[in-house]
């Protein structure tokens, strides 16, 4: 009950709402506590899904399984002054005649809001990938691309015939971006030693990067493409 009554009067006297607690939202918020420092009155109020700030450019690492994923996940408490006011709540949606964001713990008024909530893979409408496919875009979505292999491996490890393990030890990542070559590359390194210590021949396992322009890394100089 106490926390309702306090989201709902969040943002009622004018303050600052930022929603989204990613590199944008976590910025803003952090730039704001340093030039607002003489203005104590405005209340500057942070709303996020999770509690912590993710490391999004480490995530590659998590699924390739040389990083903890909780290496990756930074307590918002750890981050913010006192001032900023942390609401985690997931947001369903906007009320723009009344400045309110709809959240699951009820609405949170601003007077000025900052929008932050980032972006969502994009499958291109191709069929059946979103379904069948697994993202990253979180810890928890790394984690889950790291166990997903683990779980090829033990497959693979189980079937007797040679290209049967090939086909259950094969890793296919979808985009020639940063992220993907990335993620190719880290488990690329990984797999032929997990592969070992699964009972697999090292050189079992396959990763296949899939890009549908003519190079890996568009837009990057040569060298690095080559
Ligand atoms: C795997 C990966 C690797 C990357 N590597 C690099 C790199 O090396 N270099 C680089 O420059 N960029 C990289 N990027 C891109 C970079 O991470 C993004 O450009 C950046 O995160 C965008 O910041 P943002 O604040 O707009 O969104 P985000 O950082 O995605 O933050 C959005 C926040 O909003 C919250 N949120 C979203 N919806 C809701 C909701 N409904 N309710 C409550 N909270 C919500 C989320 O929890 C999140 O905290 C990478 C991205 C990924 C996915």
């Amino acid at each position: 009950m106490d926390d309702a009554v306090n989201v709902s009067t969040a943002g009622d006297r004018g303050d600052i709402v930022i929603a989204g607690a990613g590199y944008a939202g976590l910025h803003v918020a952090l730039r704001l506590t340093t030039k607002l420092r003489h203005n104590p009155g405005v209340e500057l109020t942070l709303v996020d899904r999770h509690d912590c700030h993710q490391v999004l450019t480490e995530l590659p690492r998590v699924a390739g399984g040389t990083r903890a994923a909780e290496a990756v996940r930074i307590p918002l408490q750890d981050l913010l002054a006192k001032r900023v006011r942390f609401i985690q709540t997931e947001i369903s949606g906007f009320d723009l005649a009344d400045r309110r964001l709809l959240t699951e713990v009820g609405p949170i008024g601003w007077k000025r809001l900052v929008l932050a909530l980032g972006s969502r893979p994009n499958d291109f409408a191709i069929p059946g990938l979103a379904q069948r496919a697994l993202s990253l875009y979180s810890a928890s979505d790394a984690e889950r691309v790291w166990a997903a292999t683990m779980t090829a491996l033990t497959a693979a490890a189980g079937a007797t015939d040679p290209e049967r393990q090939r086909r259950l030890a094969t890793v296919v990542v979808g985009g020639g971006g940063a992220t993907g070559v990335e993620l190719a590359g880290e488990l690329a390194e990984m797999l032929p030693e997990e592969a070992s210590l699964h009972g697999l021949a090292p050189d079992r396992p396959a990763v296949w990067l899939v890009e549908a322009g003519p190079t890996i890394l568009a837009g990057s100089s040569p060298q690095l493409i080559n």
